[in-house]
């Protein structure tokens, strides 16, 4: 009854966002997902210093890496806090519009942050809401979103950890009663994977490839752990010859690829350990977390035996969340739906 009334009216509805450096996803309540676009903006440099916004999102992460010289593709949140203030505000308002759009009156607005962002991120990211049309704007912190949205215990009074690998950063995260008992932004994630590929692949190979497929080859061939069970894939990929200048083509298999991500991969292993030296840690927090082990969300967990690598590299049981990708949008969504059951996340954020 109160769903068909808000239709008729088109009243209010709350609208979440998981601004992420890699994707940003927003929800609905009642509708769910309306939007799961990139986070890119494209603009048009105009004469006297201005600009013009030509797409955000999918149409805008087309251009990238293809754009004439005076049109600009921009990821506004590339390094897990805010690289450039007014394309994440453009970017915020184009997705709450979009998403908006059939409702008549303004909405609240449930955003969630990088743990790493400072207070002048957080009122950036508050103030372009409101100026986006938002009737009330809360801020929640990515870990503990990604920890609902993964079906860990949050609001028990036992710490569970949760750490996810966005495309520019790791957060990990210890949940307990509701609330960030520990938590630290890692500065390593997808993008620096991509990066580490297109270094060995100069290194070894001598070819120059692009961001898309060093991604590419990542989330299709690479790896990080083999076992007896692990299938080795290879690929033919082309690029620019270093020395002979010209196209070149080579073949690369999963046992590259791994060995060119192992040093990010053990510093994500690195700084999981060293969440057990925080203060904040206490003993018991410790005990609950070597006994239930850790969650892994974020596009990066998609990494095929990166389970395994972290598992054996921190020697704690390490499990993937059901749908990597969604894991911090669906809390978003569990809290606005069920605001009553996290009705302690929301006094805490508001
Ligand atoms: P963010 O929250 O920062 O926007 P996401 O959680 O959306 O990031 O994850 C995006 C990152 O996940 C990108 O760097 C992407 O390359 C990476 N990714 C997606 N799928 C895979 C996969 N199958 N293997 C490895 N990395 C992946
Ligand atoms: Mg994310």
């Amino acid at each position: 009854m109160i769903k068909f009334l808000k239709s008729l009216f088109n009243l209010p509805s709350d609208i979440c966002i998981d601004l992420g450096t890699a994707n940003t996803l927003v929800f609905v309540r009642g509708k769910g997902i309306v939007v799961n676009e990139p986070s890119v903006v494209a603009t048009k440099i105009l004469r006297g210093g201005d600009y013009e916004i030509l797409a955000v999102g999918n149409d805008a992460k087309k251009m990238v890496g293809r754009t004439p010289c005076n049109i600009r593709a921009t990821y506004p949140m590339r390094d897990g806090v805010i690289a450039d203030y007014k394309m994440a505000e453009e970017m915020i308002k184009s997705f709450i519009r979009k998403a908006n759009k059939n409702i008549l009156f303004s909405s609240r607005v449930i955003i969630c942050v990088p743990y790493g962002a400072t207070a002048v991120d957080r009122k950036a990211i508050h103030d372009s809401a409101m100026s986006a049309g938002a009737r009330k704007a809360v801020l929640i912190d990515e870990p503990l979103a990604a920890s609902i949205g993964a079906n860990l215990p949050v609001e028990s009074a036992k710490g569970s950890m949760i750490v996810d690998i966005g495309g520019g950063t790791t957060e990990i995260g210890i949940i307990s009663l509701g609330n960030i008992a520990a938590a630290k932004s890692h500065n390593v994630g997808g993008y620096k994977m991509d990066e580490a590929i297109k270094e060995y692949v100069s290194r070894n190979f001598s070819i120059k490839i692009g961001d898309s497929t060093a991604e590419d080859i990542k989330q299709n061939i690479g790896v990080a752990f083999i076992s007896s069970e692990t299938e080795i894939r290879e690929r033919v990929i082309r690029g620019f010859d270093i020395h002979e200048g010209g196209p070149k083509e080579i073949t690369i298999n999963s046992k590259h690829v791994m060995e060119s991500l192992m040093p990010l991969l053990t510093s994500i292993g690195d700084a999981i350990n060293s969440m057990f030296d925080m203060r904040e840690v206490t003993y018991d927090l410790c005990g609950d977390i070597a006994r239930d082990g850790l969650v892994l969300s974020g596009g990066g967990a998609l990494l095929r035996g990166l389970d395994e690598f972290l598992a054996d590299y921190t020697r704690l049981d390490v499990k993937v969340s059901e749908n990597p990708l969604l894991s911090v949008i669906s809390g978003l969504g569990k809290i606005v739906e069920d605001e009553k059951h996290f009705s302690m996340i929301m006094d805490a954020s508001a």
